[in-house]
């Protein structure tokens, strides 16, 4: 089929034009739906409930075609959806280099750093999150837990999922910082903080005074504006998200006496943005 879209994104956005503007998006029907114009199908989604994985696209040797799992106990119900995604991305963009399938845990499906991991990724944010949608319901409004709990409601992923989105989507200079026991495991910057250098790298204590830092004494804010010095040398207002398992923590930074990117920034190839990101 030589039509046929070949990469992540406009796979996602052909997918999105034709399931039309309804959230959310439900990865299962058109996983099922839209693979059946292929030889070797989608023939069934189902729980497979392994210790340390979250999906697999997996091959069925009788019946030719292929199987999408996920693990049933993701104890956030919008993780299986974006699960899904990503495992219906690896199954579009990935299947012919991949015979023997994919096995994917929790730190492939977000954040990963493997190429095919990165693109399944992009796809299950572009097809579960449209820019357009997404850009729709946060655009001008002052990032909060709240907002981000409203998308993550309407796209039915997670709030990682979302925060992430917004990094990548907002022209403001942000930062997403992922921690675990009060060391960074990984950060991701928007266009505009990758531009003025600001970067975590992975293994860093988390600053004293960092509101993903007060964890031990039960904060119960979520939201703070701190001086410089902290987390950068400018003002931050930091948005944290107290993961409820994994001692993981999740911190929006906002700099926001730095610089917002031009109209039409955007327009750079969305992969090549992507990229940058996790270099
Ligand atoms: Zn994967």
């Amino acid at each position: 089929m030589k039509s046929d879209p070949t990469t992540p994104r406009a796979w996602a956005n052909t997918l999105v034009r034709m399931w039309g503007p309804r959230f959310p998006v439900d990865v299962q029907q058109i996983a099922l739906e839209y693979s059946k114009r292929f030889e070797d199908p989608v023939r069934k989604i189902a729980e497979a409930p392994v210790p340390n994985f979250e999906g697999a696209l997996a091959p069925l040797s009788k019946r030719g075609g292929w199987a999408i799992l996920y693990n049933p106990n993701i104890r956030s119900a919008g993780r299986i959806n974006y699960t899904l995604g990503h495992e219906w991305g690896h199954y579009l963009c990935h299947r012919h280099q991949a015979p023997a399938g994919f096995e994917c845990g929790e730190s492939d499906v977000l954040g990963g750093s493997r190429q095919q991991e990165r693109e399944a990724d992009l796809f299950a944010s572009y097809l579960l999150m449209p820019l357009d949608d997404f850009r729709a319901q946060v655009g001008g409004q002052r990032m909060s837990l709240d907002l981000l709990k409203h998308c993550a409601d309407r796209y039915d992923v997670s709030l990682t999922a979302s925060a992430l989105k917004w990094i990548e989507s907002t022209p403001l200079c942000a930062a997403v910082v992922v921690a675990t026991n009060g060391f960074v495991l990984w950060c991701r910057r928007s266009a505009a903080a990758t531009r003025a250098r600001i970067f975590f790298p992975s293994g860093m204590e988390l600053p004293d005074g960092a509101l993903a830092a007060a964890r031990s004494s039960l904060v119960s804010q979520d939201d703070k504006d701190l001086p410089p010095g902290v987390w950068w040398s400018r003002p931050t207002r930091e948005v944290v998200i107290f993961a409820d398992h994994y001692e993981m923590t999740i911190s929006l930074l906002m700099f926001e006496d730095l610089g917002v990117l031009p109209d039409g920034w955007e327009n750079e190839d969305a992969e090549d943005v992507f990229d940058r990101f996790t270099r």
